[in-house]
């Protein structure tokens, strides 16, 4: 243990002379590897509205995520990682964005999601409802138009995707409005709440008058029959799907507005999913660009969330919030490939979460893995093993969570290894004990490409990022 802790202290002194060393190897393997500039054409950017808006939302994607993520797919194609650049670092626009709810200063996602997509801020856990205005009609008695019906009534056709549950909190906001994000189903709705006139999410997506024409992603347990018979009865082009095979059977060029809901509850994580079964992020985006952009119409606005970065995290496992993030990655990287420079496309986060990369670890350190230090200062401190021993003398790993399910580390933890650390359900090691890991409350990062996205500059209220959607789109 002495050993171990002078270690320790050798280590922090050399520290910084080590850094500068592995700054320096750093900057020499740094290269822009995917090499493609992604941008749309300036001239457009600055005067022409934007025709379409595609809005990404990593739900719980902080900055930690992004950086961890980068690292993991860059791994995972056989490079060092840090030097990867993903789909959208080459965007020429970005922001950082405050996330608060109106009365709470560690958000949640219906509070933040009705931010971003309707233009206020609101109490945490409200869907479209302005603080103060719940038990009255849950919002729609004055509420604010959806996204969804503003871009309906610029005379856009309107996609929602999601691996959650399309009832869910996120996806939910572009269409819904609800006191409480848990009334995803009509039972969910409390009998005293009943004579307010709310009405579930699953009924009001399903209304003959929704002006959403795709919705994509799980839940189809919160709807009832009678509902999904409603979708489908809407208009003769309208179809209620369940299964991935029949997504696969349908060509997005006859332009059908489909409801596709391919899991009881949330669609399953990247890392579990069979492909047969649903279909990945990526491919629901690019059916849904395909559909949206033949309709002779004004254009569209889709919104694409990856949720189950979010659950992933909540569960304290770094590895199926990185495949997720993964995922989404592929997502954007199918949008900026197909979307044309008509094409407003917005990435971002509702929040953050406790997720943490730290320690130290050299360069190209497998991200799930043990703080490894560089052979350099292996060297120098004598050391027999590579692993960076933490006060106790043990290992310990890249990733951690401040709070969550994972164990609380302590004197009598066993020793972790490698081969541990990086399973699949491993879940990162906390300092707080808690049945479910919680988002954080720091800024998220917003970044922009195409028409309009010279707005997105600066620290902004995440409110703005309506406006920012509004304003390319010239809607007032
Ligand atoms: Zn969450």
């Amino acid at each position: 243990m002495a050993l171990e802790n002078s270690l320790f202290k050798r280590f922090l002194t050399l520290s910084a002379f080590s850094l500068t060393m592995l700054l320096a190897n750093g900057c020499e393997k740094s290269n822009n590897v995917a090499g493609e500039k992604v941008n749309k054409s300036p001239e457009i950017t600055a005067s022409a509205p934007a025709k379409n808006v595609i809005l990404f939302i990593g739900d719980g994607m902080g900055v930690s995520t992004v950086t961890t993520g980068r690292i993991f797919i860059g791994q995972e194609m056989g490079k060092t990682g840090e030097e990867h650049v993903l789909s959208f670092e080459n965007f020429d626009n970005v922001a950082l964005v405050k996330t608060y709810n109106t009365n709470a200063q560690v958000p949640d996602s219906a509070g933040t999601a009705t931010a971003i997509m309707s233009g206020y801020k609101t109490n945490i856990g409200t869907i479209n409802v302005e603080p103060g205005k719940e038990l009255q009609g849950c919002g729609t008695i004055e509420g604010r138009p959806t996204l969804a019906q503003t871009a309906a009534r610029a005379g856009k056709s309107v996609g929602i995707i999601s691996s959650a549950r399309i009832t869910h909190a996120t996806p939910a906001a572009m269409f819904g409005y609800a006191d409480s994000r848990s009334w995803e189903a009509d039972k969910d709705i409390p009998a005293k709440i009943d004579r307010f006139n709310c009405r579930s999410l699953a009924a009001q997506l399903t209304d003959p008058g929704t002006p959403v024409n795709l919705a994509l992603g799980g839940g189809a347990k919160e709807f009832s029959k009678t509902q999904t018979e409603q979708w489908a009865s809407g208009s003769e082009n309208r179809l209620y799907i369940e299964t991935g095979e029949a997504f696969a059977s349908l060509d997005p060029r006859d332009g059908q507005d489909v409801l596709g809901l391919f899991t009881p509850s949330h669609l399953s994580f990247e890392a579990d999913r069979d492909p047969k079964a649903e279909p990945s992020l990526s491919e629901m985006t690019a059916f849904a660009i395909d559909n949206l952009a033949m309709r002779e119409n004004e254009g569209y606005v889709l919104m694409v969330e990856a949720g189950r970065i979010d659950h992933a995290h909540h569960g304290g496992n770094a590895y199926r919030a990185l495949k997720d993030f993964q995922a989404f990655d592929e997502a954007i990287a199918t949008a900026v490939r197909k979307a044309g420079d008509d094409t407003l496309i917005l990435v971002t986060a509702d929040h953050s979460h406790v997720f943490t990369m730290a320690g130290y670890p050299k360069r190209g350190n497998p991200i799930l893995g043990l703080v490894q230090m560089s052979e350099t200062m292996q060297e120098q401190f004598g050391a027999d093993t590579p692993y960076m021993p933490a006060k106790d003398g043990k290992p310990y790993t890249t990733l951690g969570y401040h709070n969550g399910p994972g164990d609380v580390r302590n004197p009598d933890s066993p020793p972790l290894t490698d081969n541990m650390v990086q399973g699949r359900d491993y879940r990162q090691q906390t300092a707080i004990a808690l049945n479910d890991e919680t988002h954080s409350g720091e800024d998220v990062p917003l970044y922009a490409t195409g028409p309009g996205a010279d707005r997105v500059k600066g620290v902004i209220e995440q409110d703005k990022i309506h406006g920012i959607m509004m304003k390319a789109m010239q809607i007032d």
